[in-house]
């Protein structure tokens, strides 16, 4: 097997990106691309997993296609060394799936922590639809169809990741060494894991409505920050203030730096400082909050502005995912005949197979 270092990852398409990705993921995928590190670097939109649980709403699906693309572009990400691609469009992916299918159990689906997550918060407690059961299977595919090997990832695909490296163990044992094991690159800032969403409740999803969108307006951005959750006890500024749950401390650690003092908040160096004198007493929730709000502001600005210049031209973000698409289902159409090579299933290639039952009826 070759030692191509190769990216697979993605989003998707069930509204615009939000900070949680920003934190999570693509801050992230763009320092690697840039590394020059990886051989190849696909990034998936991923439609047909939005449509597991949106299957009554396509619209949705359709319609924010071109918004995580355009969010892809504006935090950096380019077409000329990321092959952007959508999902669907590559109907290998679904023939994986269905053979992968067979090697993993219903048990086992059922014991995906992140799905058992998903389908309490969807209300699918009492009918779950087959196909949103099974995307951790198509997950799978997706990983390997490319021969990825390393997924960049927030916290809450561990147990897809997991499920991946199964198949391909399982896959690679019943048909001969085919497929690549992948591994799961978290990120390693704590805080960034898994983003708590404004509300300071559960991850900030864009199906839970509790997030701060990469390309929200600055008068936006500092309402939300100004309603985030804090610390309940912390009733009057000379109160000692707890870190720990925090949702602002949370955001800073995942997004302050050193200079962003020196920058809107000069009475401190660094965060260590300000959260000191934040548990000591003495410091308001509204000065950390104003704090923060400059913080994203300055971070989002130039996501935000290099949007704008990429809304202008709709037609081409479309002809990069269709470039995308083309260049990705190549690879995946190598891979799904070495799978099925593997099963010997490409029943008409196979001239051993074809002598030997003509031999069978010669006797
Ligand atoms: P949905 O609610 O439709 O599932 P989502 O907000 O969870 O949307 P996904 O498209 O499922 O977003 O996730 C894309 C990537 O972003 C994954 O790698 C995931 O781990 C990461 N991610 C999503 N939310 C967060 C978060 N709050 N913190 C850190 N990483 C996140
Ligand atoms: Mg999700």
């Amino acid at each position: 097997m070759s030692n191509e270092k190769i990216i697979l990852t993605g989003d998707r398409p069930t509204g615009r990106l939000h900070v949680g990705h920003y934190v999570g993921s693509l801050r992230r995928r763009v320092e690697l691309q840039n590394s020059g590190e990886f051989d190849k670097i696909f990034i998936m939109i991923a439609d047909a997993q939005a449509l597991t649980d949106n299957a009554e709403n396509p619209e949705k699906v359709r319609q924010n296609i071109v918004e995580v693309a355009l969010d892809y572009l504006s935090v950096g990400l380019d077409p000329a060394k990321s092959n952007i691609f959508i999902q669907s469009q590559i109907t290998e992916l679904t023939e994986l799936t269905f053979y992968y299918m067979n090697l993993v159990t219903v048990a086992r689906l059922q014991r995906n922590p992140t799905v058992k997550a998903e389908i309490k918060m969807r209300n699918f407690e009492a009918s779950i639809p087959v196909g949103f059961m099974c995307y951790p299977i198509s997950q799978a595919s997706d990983i390997t169809a490319f021969k990825a090997t390393v997924v960049p990832v927030g916290e809450d695909q561990e147990p897809m990741i997991e499920q991946t490296r199964e198949i391909v163990r399982k896959f690679n044992s019943v048909y001969g060494e085919t497929l690549v094991e992948p591994d799961i690159m978290l990120p390693t800032d704590a805080s960034c894991l898994r983003l708590p969403g404004i509300d300071g409740k559960a991850k900030m999803s864009k199906s839970l409505g509790n997030c701060i969108y990469l390309s929200e307006e600055p008068e936006e951005i500092r309402k939300k920050v100004m309603s985030m959750y804090t610390d309940p006890d912390h009733l009057k500024v000379s109160d000692p203030g707890k870190i720990e749950g925090n949702t602002v401390f949370t955001y800073l650690d995942a997004f302050c730096k050193d200079e962003h003092f020196a920058a809107f908040c000069p009475d401190y160096n660094n965060l260590s400082e300000m959260k000191d004198h934040y548990k000591r007493g003495g410091l308001g929730d509204v000065k950390v909050k104003k704090f923060l709000n400059e913080v994203l502001q300055s971070t989002l600005e130039p996501i935000r502005n290099k949007r704008h210049e990429f809304e202008k031209d709709i037609p081409y973000v479309y002809e990069v995912l269709r470039k995308g698409t083309e260049a990705a289902k190549e690879v995946a159409a190598e891979t799904l005949h070495e799978v099925k090579d593997a099963m010997k299933i490409n029943y008409f290639d196979d001239a051993a197979l074809i002598a030997e039952q003509s031999e069978k009826y010669k006797a």
